[in-house]
Order: C-alpha cells, then sequence, then structure tokens
C-alpha cells in the first residue's frame, strides 16, 4: 500500500520523472537558506496553531519570533469567530483522514477542520502570499485532494462541505478565500484522481520490474528551464536554476511513499 498526499499527485501530474526522482529514487533537493528561514517560520505557525487549539503553552514558539505573534494577533483580530467554540461544532487541528483506493492509501492532514450538524469547513493556514487567480487555488490538488477524502470518509455531502485558504501574510490583515464544492466537482476529482492512478501503476510497475524511467514531459512546456534535475535529465541550460524548495506547509505535512 502506498501512501499518496496531495504533494505526491501534484509532482505526478506536472512532471512524472520529477515524481520518480523525489518519491522512487529519493533524491533531495538543495534548500537555500532564505527559503529555509521562510519554511521553519511556516512551521512555526502551524506547530503554534496545533498548539493553541490543544490548549497547550504557546509561548516559548512565541518567543522564536516577534512575526508569529503579529501574524496570530491578526488572525485573532481579523477571524475571531474561527476561534470561539460552539457546543454544537466538533474541531480538531492537524485532524488526519485517509481513503483506500486500489494499492493507495490517500492522506489528508487538515490544518484545522469544523465539523457542524449540517456543514464542514476545513482551513488551511498558508504563509506565502495569496495567488492572484482563485482558479489556481480551485485547481490545486489541495484543495481538490482534501474536499473529496472529507466528502468521502463523512456523512457530509459535498455541498455541506468548504475549503478555506487564510493567507497570514496578506496586508494590511490577513485574507481568505473559501472554495465551495458540488457534486460535480466531486465526480471529476475522482475521474481524474482514477486516471492518474492508473498511470501511476504502470510507471511503477514498470519501474519496478524492468527499471524503466517515468516519462519526461515536453520541452515546450518550459518546465525544464527551471528544473533542478536539469542535468540528470539531459536538458541543461544557461542560466543555472534557482533550487525549488518545498513550501513549509509540504514540509510539514508531507508523508513518504513507502517504495
Ligand atoms: S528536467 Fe524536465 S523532464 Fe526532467 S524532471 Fe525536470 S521537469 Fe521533468
Amino acid at each position: 500500500m502506498l501512501r499518496i498526499s496531495q504533494r505526491h499527485l501534484k509532482i505526478l501530474e506536472t512532471c512524472p520523472r520529477q515524481f520518480e526522482y523525489t518519491y522512487c529514487d529519493r533524491l533531495t533537493l538543495p534548500i537555500n537558506p532564505t527559503q529555509q528561514s521562510k519554511t521553519q517560520l511556516g512551521s512555526d505557525f502551524h506547530l503554534l496553531m496545533h498548539q493553541r487549539e490543544l490548549g497547550l503553552p504557546i509561548e516559548p514558539i512565541l518567543a522564536r519570533s516577534p512575526q508569529l505573534n503579529t501574524w496570530m494577533e491578526a488572525m485573532l483580530q481579523t477571524a475571531p469567530e474561527l476561534f470561539q467554540t460552539e457546543s454544537h461544532t466538533w474541531r480538531e487541528s492537524e485532524h488526519v483522514r485517509t481513503l483506500e483506493i486500489d494499492n493507495y492509501l490517500f492522506t489528508a492532514i487538515y490544518d484545522l477542520l469544523i465539523l457542524q450538524p449540517d456543514r464542514a469547513d476545513i482551513i488551511d493556514w498558508k504563509t506565502y502570499p495569496r495567488p492572484r487567480f482563485k482558479k489556481d487555488l480551485d485547481l490545486e490538488w489541495q484543495t481538490r485532494l482534501y474536499l473529496y477524502l472529507l466528502a468521502e470518509t463523512s456523512e457530509y455531502v459535498p455541498k455541506q462541505i468548504a475549503f478555506t485558504y487564510w493567507f497570514i501574510q496578506s496586508t494590511p490583515q490577513p485574507k481568505s478565500v473559501k472554495i465551495s464544492y458540488t457534486l460535480k466537482q466531486h465526480r471529476q476529482t475522482q475521474s481524474d484522481l482514477l486516471a492518474l492512478l492508473g498511470k501511476l501503476t504502470n510507471w511503477l510497475d514498470a519501474y519496478q520490474a524492468n527499471g524503466e524511467h517515468f516519462p519526461q514531459v515536453s520541452m515546450s512546456t518550459g518546465l525544464c528551464q527551471h528544473c533542478p534535475f536539469a542535468a540528470r535529465c539531459d536538458r541543461e541550460h544557461l542560466d543555472p536554476p534557482e533550487p525549488i524548495a518545498f513550501t513549509s506547509h509540504d514540509l510539514y505535512h508531507m508523508p513518504m511513499l513507502p517504495i
């Protein structure tokens, strides 16, 4: 049984060969110091919100950075309702859900899940700038997988479920993007997931049986120019690429694929 996260789906869809290098060959990428510091701050913010939700001391985390204190205060002022505990609601941070499909175990870790009798809200903290277009978020595998898993593993129908991203560092105050869900989207996600899984199964079988590589993307996509695996793929270019690093959320939530 292979564990699959939204990150796996994203890389697999973007470039199957990159998936092979990252998860099958377990090649790691360098993280530059600036990125590392942002990653740490993002991880600390998630930890802060988790500990706060559990009622554990948060002072040691806040002491690491004044920025964390600013972000948390801004969130408390902007959306106080998010932090109120109602008698008819159930809530949990870092809530884990899994769903088995064929030989794959899909896994989602929700930053905060709030359940009421007639609706379910997925909350996700982002410590990087809000994307320009909401459509980009609609198409993210994190959005699609998290909504799909909740609908499949609960009594809620799609129209009762929503996903809200909170972009903490937006100025002058945090901003949210709420994504609602429909039965049509649910069916589309299921169809896309099964199609992607079918391909993954074939690629994994060929890789494990004969050592065949996963497919590369076409040069015309422009992806190779900024890919840290360009030399490995024999697609080097003149300008050295910036190393691509995982976001804080990815690192914090990244389950490993046991191959
Ligand atoms: S260089 Fe191109 S083909 Fe190779 S892993 Fe990167 S994006 Fe994929």
